[in-house]
């Protein structure tokens, strides 16, 4: 957990330096050809490259990946921006298992389940610091606007790694 913390510092400068937000979620996707979908969904969201071939040039009828993130359109304020930056911590630092696989959890075989279960709490964790650096923790004003529950998760997390 914690190289991933230093890995993903160095695509997120600001990560645990101030609370990350939304503006600062669509400059990093606009900036890493990140497709950002809003809809319905059953679960808050999920990262998913699809098979991409190219059109024209050179590398014509090569197949790429292109990287799309989906947010449940139901989900609002703080739960909407730790779902989103959730799905950008999957596509910055977890490779899917294999191609055309969605992050999120499913029943599968054993192995990619310890796999997939540590990456979502990989996950779950950097979204959260994302959201409330450690800075904020000790002062309870600064915290305010937080739902208690985040904010629990947030300790946690803090008490777990020291981050
Ligand atoms: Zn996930």
């Amino acid at each position: 957990m914690y190289l991933s913390y230093i890995r993903l510092r160095k695509f997120i400068p600001l990560l645990n330096v101030r609370p990350l937000t939304e503006a600062d979620f669509y400059a990093m996707t606009d900036r890493l050809g990140i497709k950002v979908h809003m809809m319905p969904l059953e679960v808050n969201g999920y990262y998913l490259p699809y098979r991409k071939q190219v059109k024209r040039g050179p590398l014509k009828g090569k197949v790429e990946m292109e990287p799309h993130i989906h947010i449940n359109q139901a989900l609002t304020g703080y739960y909407w921006l730790e779902t989103a930056y959730h799905e950008l911590v999957h596509y910055l630092l977890h490779l899917p298992l294999y191609a055309g696989d969605a992050q999120f959890s499913r029943l599968l075989s054993k192995t990619r389940c310890r796999i997939l279960s540590k990456q979502e709490h990989e996950a779950r964790s950097l979204a959260l610091i994302a959201l409330i650096p450690s800075c904020l923790l000790t002062d309870w004003d600064l915290l305010s606007e937080y739902a208690d529950e985040m904010i629990e998760r947030r300790v946690r997390v803090w008490k777990d790694y020291r981050i």
